[in-house]
């Protein structure tokens, strides 16, 4: 009988065998896992929160995931779209078309990743405007390609040096305390049209509806709202990020969807493929079509197996009503977060914040209550030593994020923030 190495010697190969620019929140390496839990190659289980960052809303190997990936895969794995279409793809782009908030017809491109997805709704917009400016948001993450990394609001770790970024993207500071903070990004909006950029050369703004690496701010729908009339106003196309927010995640299958705001472009990825890589751009049917033949595709993009998974995916969310149980994870979590927050000065947290059931708070200096970076840390490594997967995010790394999948149960749950709990006391 063969044994399986144990997490250390297999952490011990990947130290040698995969860059530490990649790096990976935890030590443990995972052996097997159904729904919201996790079993390490020594059997040791873990309550999932971070669902492979905000990738398994329907959970780990949903039953009718794995069904329906198996039936694909016995009749094709792959042929690339741009040499013979399929069904699969062709179903899954119109349920996208019908799901997403366009009042008139929409088209979907599927593609593997959220970066992909950002790189070719800014490619769709530049075409369909005939101009190539970008404006993105401080602290946004849209991904660690070239294009992307220019968008992404924070330098360290994921532009500085790298070289020159793509020029014409500009950044205006994203609104993180409500009415006065949107008034100052109009402001600032109008002074980068007034100083730097004309809004004649904008081809697109692009926003996440909640900020997720950013630290799990909600774009303040006022904003939202004021985004849309000056992009009228000049033309500009709103591209809404919904890579992170996706899929019953905020309770609505698109966030932006909560804000009565109709993008031009919507990015898709994460929960989509039910783990399975898939990305997409879904947009205005006139806007989609700006590219000619041949401008757009990927070979592996929108693959058969992952569009058959994905199809799964949005019949779990249909029939286990993930956007009601999404509101209702957010209720709990914030009860308890709240609980915790007021109750024990020694564990030193902010109010929860977010939207459904993307929930974050941040890890405080004890005293002085600054964002402390450092010691959210140590709670993500205390948790894991205690049965817990849970992420940070925010400007400092300071925000600790919850992103159970939406099938986790309520017993589960609270197992997982008594270890959480546990952990922030443990963090001193
Ligand atoms: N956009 C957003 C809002 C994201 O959260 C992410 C990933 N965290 C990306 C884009 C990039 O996605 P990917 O890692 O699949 O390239």
């Amino acid at each position: 009988m063969t044994t399986m190495p144990s997490n250390a010697e297999l952490h011990a190969q990947r130290l040698a065998a995969v860059p530490r620019g990649l790096a990976s929140a935890t030590a443990l390496v995972a052996g097997h896992a159904r729904n919201a839990e996790v079993w390490d190659v020594e059997g040791r289980r873990y309550i999932d929160f971070a669902s492979g960052i905000a990738v398994l809303n329907v959970g780990h190997c949903h039953p009718r995931v794995l069904e329906a990936v198996r039936a694909q895969m016995e009749r094709f794995t792959h042929t690339a779209f741009q040499v013979t279409a399929y069904e699969p793809y062709i179903r899954l782009a119109a349920r996208l078309n019908a799901l997403a908030p366009f009042s008139g017809p929409a088209k979907t491109i599927l593609l593997n990743t959220g970066a992909e997805a950002v790189e070719n709704a800014v490619k769709i917009a530049r075409r369909a405007t005939g101009r190539s400016a970008v404006i993105a948001f401080s602290g946004a993450f849209h991904g660690r390609t070239m294009m992307t990394m220019a968008l992404t609001g924070k330098t360290v770790p994921y532009k500085a040096g790298f070289g020159t970024l793509s020029p014409g993207v500009f950044h205006l500071p994203f609104p993180t305390d409500g009415g006065s903070a949107v008034r100052e990004t109009l402001r600032a909006l109008d002074r980068l049209f007034a100083c730097d950029v004309e809004p004649a050369h904008v081809a697109a703004i692009i926003v996440e509806p909640v900020q997720g690496e950013g630290g799990f701010h909600v774009a303040p729908f006022e904003l939202l709202r004021e985004l849309r009339a000056i992009c009228d106003r000049h033309r500009i196309l709103l591209i809404a990020d919904e890579v992170q927010t996706g899929f019953a995640r905020t309770g609505a299958m698109f966030a932006i969807g909560h804000s009565g705001v109709e993008p031009d472009l919507i990015t898709v990825a994460k929960g989509l493929g039910g783990g399975f890589p898939l990305g997409g751009v879904i947009g205005r049917g006139d806007v989609m079509d700006a590219v000619d033949p041949g401008g757009l595709g990927t070979t592996f993009g929108g693959s058969p197996i992952a569009c058959a998974a994905a199809l799964a995916v949005l019949d779990i969310i249909a029939e286990e009503n993930l956007c009601a149980r999404a509101c209702a994870i957010g209720e709990r979590l914030t009860a308890r977060i709240t609980a915790v927050a007021t109750s024990n000065a020694r564990v030193g947290i902010s109010p929860p914040r977010g939207l459904g059931a993307m929930i974050a708070f941040d890890v405080l200096t004890d005293p002085g209550r600054a964002p402390d970076g450092a010691r959210a840390k140590r709670v993500v490594a205390r948790a894991a030593e205690r049965g817990l997967l849970v992420l940070t995010c925010g400007a400092e790394g300071q925000a600790i994020r919850i992103l159970a999948p939406l099938t986790i149960g309520d017993a589960l749950l609270d197992e997982g923030l008594g270890l959480l709990k546990d952990a922030l006391e443990a963090a001193e």
